[in-house]
């Protein structure tokens, strides 16, 4: 409890960024500060919405769940998926389309990053509408691979992102408005 609110006192807020009526929750004092980074890992852990022996690899969303992902899957004996924005990443690639506020964007792994059949756990630092944690999602299933569950470092309250994920296991270590 007290480890939640430390971690919830590190995240910085930005009002206007990346633009006017967001209140943006930037996760980087986390990592900064080498008692938080601990906490943070230690803490998705614990909280993994399924035991570890339960999934196989850890798949991180491009850019924050680069930041982390790589290091809780190391902690965890698994692999890690780079879940990249459209264009990064050489051929092949497997892609899904997916619907902004605003226009579309798309999502890409290598085309052999998931085998048939593995159980996939999702990482990012934050949900909000949960459309970027659901294409991921998507796209796991597309190549073949199992959703097993996701895990957030901060979900913002008053949005129905976990909802919109569907049935699946799910935590996240800190809640903000
Ligand atoms: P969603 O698709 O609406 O759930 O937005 C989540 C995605 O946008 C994640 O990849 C987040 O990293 C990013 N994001 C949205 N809002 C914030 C924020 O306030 N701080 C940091 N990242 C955010």
């Amino acid at each position: 409890h007290e480890r939640a609110e430390f971690l919830t006192s590190l995240f910085r807020s930005i009002k206007g960024f990346p633009k006017e009526g967001i209140n943006f929750r930037d996760f980087m004092p986390v990592l900064e500060n080498a008692e938080g980074l601990q906490i943070m890992l230690e803490g998705l852990e614990k909280a993994l919405p399924i035991p570890a022996d339960e999934f196989d690899s850890v798949a991180g969303l491009e850019a924050r769940g680069f930041l982390f992902g790589p290091a809780l899957a190391a902690r965890l004996g698994k692999g890690f998926i780079a879940v990249r924005k459209a264009g990064k990443l050489p051929p092949e690639v497997i892609g899904e389309d997916y619907t902004l506020e605003y226009g579309t964007a798309r999502v890409e792994v290598e085309a052999d990053a998931v085998s048939r059949g593995e159980r996939v756990l999702i990482v990012d630092d934050l949900i909000a509408t949960g459309g970027t944690a659901k294409a991921a999602a998507d796209l796991i299933r597309k190549c073949g691979g199992t959703v097993a569950g996701f895990s957030f470092v901060m979900q913002l309250e008053g949005l129905s992102g976990i909802e919109e994920l569907g049935d699946y296991p799910t935590s996240t270590l800190v809640s903000m408005p």
